[in-house]
């Protein structure tokens, strides 16, 4: 602030200058003209001739000034002097006489700046006229002018340093709370993301505190829901690895041959579920990544999509006797999609509704086109009892007393999918009351990520 006020300082001193002068003239040129109309009243003709008759009085009572010099002057339409002083210069550019008003103008005479109050004066109607000028040195209005400004300025010589240092109190002094907050929030430690205490910052900032502590509170359960996800992560890997470490250890001691290559079988199959484990995990990494810019958003044809992904499992539903359908329609199914992660998505329920599907059963998957694109993926094989539906989302979560390999991690792996996509995903019982129908609601291709 002290930039623009320092500024500003000049600039109030020159137009101070220009009022002040302003000021100081207006009553000197009325005086001025006052004395054109005197001289103006002792212009007269006599005998044919224009002649001024100035009594010696008034000639002595014109230059009885003790500041200011004063001339004045009278010239005939030829210019020939009639009174007064010669060396006042005749006003220039006006050509036409201009009657009976007084003008005003600044001149120089021998280095002298003068104020001068000139004036056509007629003397005869539409015959005669003189130039009547009077002219003064500039001394009182000089002085009038310097005192005007001092007095307008003086009192500025205090006030500017006072208001200097009162804004600048005011400011130290406002700005002390927010010094705090960042004093506070540098010596924080790089993990603390506990809340900044609203109460003590500052009313205007208390808005920003606000937003601040929920964006904090957002990270902490963020992080809270990773440092879990890593637990159960370890956990789980943990089992197949013992599982492996195990039967290694028993092939190792194994001397018949048969036994051996059923070992080495059983290692061969842990390694593939731990295998498993890990591509679901990344997969989950992956999707959760849900920065929106880290996926490449494209216009995806979802039926296209799926009939590829029900081909790809027709061999696995061949081998177990399972009648894989695939309902498509004719209209457009276009949505916001990432094919990558859609495919994961597919796969993750295909799979679950072959492997949750005696043999001999039905897997249906729909795509039905609409106000929203919904896909579908039904069977008829053994289902999951209503209290189970919500928590089979969660990650690791596996209901009990199913025998078939696997992560617990297909649904959560779906769920992140379809959220990312802002799909809703729900797990419902089969149509015919058996088996079971995940939807997964999409919005059309243009009403999202706009
Ligand atoms: P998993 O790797 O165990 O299949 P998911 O997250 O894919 O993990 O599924 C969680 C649980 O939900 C499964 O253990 C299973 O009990 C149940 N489930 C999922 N899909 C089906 C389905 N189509 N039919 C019956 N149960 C299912």
């Amino acid at each position: 602030m002290l930039a623009p006020l320092l500024l500003l300082w000049p600039i109030s001193i020159a137009a101070t200058h220009l009022v002040a002068n302003d000021i100081a003239n207006e009553p000197y040129d009325q005086a001025l003209a006052e004395s054109v109309g005197a001289i103006s009243r002792l212009v007269r003709v006599i005998d044919g001739k224009v002649t001024v008759t100035l009594p010696p009085s008034a000639r002595t009572i014109l230059h009885a000034d003790e500041q200011d010099e004063l001339y004045f002057q009278v010239r005939n339409s030829q210019g020939r002097l009639l009174a007064g002083d010669d060396q006042l210069p005749a006003p220039s550019g006006d050509n036409e006489p201009v009657i009976s008003e007084v003008r005003f103008r600044d001149e120089q005479l021998a280095g002298e700046p003068l104020r001068v109050a000139y004036k056509v004066h007629e003397v005869e109607a539409g015959q005669r006229w003189v130039v009547i000028q009077v002219a003064e040195t500039r001394h009182k209005r000089e002085a009038l002018t310097s005192r005007i400004i001092s007095g307008v300025l003086l009192p500025q010589f205090a006030i500017i340093p006072l208001a200097v240092v009162l804004v600048w109190f005011g400011l130290s002094r406002g700005l002390r709370p927010l010094s705090r907050l960042r004093e506070r929030m540098a010596t924080r430690r790089p993990g603390d993301l506990s809340p900044i205490e609203i109460r003590r910052a500052p009313e205007e900032l208390q808005p920003m505190v606000h937003s601040f502590n929920e964006v904090m509170a957002r990270l902490e359960e963020n992080l809270q829901a990773q440092q879990r996800f890593i637990a159960d992560a370890a956990h789980q890997m943990k089992t197949p690895v013992t599982g492996l470490r195990m039967q290694a250890e028993l092939a190792a001691r194994e001397t018949d041959p048969v036994q051996l290559r059923r070992s080495v079988e059983q290692i061969a199959q842990a390694a593939e579920r731990a295998g498993h484990l890990i591509t679901q995990l990344l997969t989950l990494a992956r999707a959760e990544s849900s920065h929106e810019k880290l996926h490449r958003f494209e216009s995806v044809d979802l039926e296209g999509l799926a009939r590829e992904a029900t081909l790809d499992w027709l061999p696995a539903a061949q081998a177990k006797r399972i009648d894989l359908g695939f309902e498509g329609s004719e209209w457009p199914s276009a949505i916001d999609g990432v094919p990558l992660l859609l495919g994961e998505l597919l796969k993750n329920l295909l799979d679950n509704a072959i492997k949750y599907t005696p043999a001999g059963g039905r897997v249906t998957v729909r795509v039905v086109p609409g106000e929203h694109i919904v896909l579908e993926v039904e069977d008829d094989g053994v289902g999951v009892a209503e209290d189970d539906r919500d928590r089979i989302f969660e990650r690791f979560y596996r209901v009990l007393g199913t025998d078939a390999d696997g992560s617990g991690l297909g649904l959560a792996i779906c769920r992140e999918i379809a959220e990312l996509h802002r799909a809703a995903i729900s797990f419902l019982g089969g149509s015919n009351g058996r088996g079971s129908r995940v939807v997964v609601v999409f919005p059309r291709a243009g009403t999202t990520h706009s």
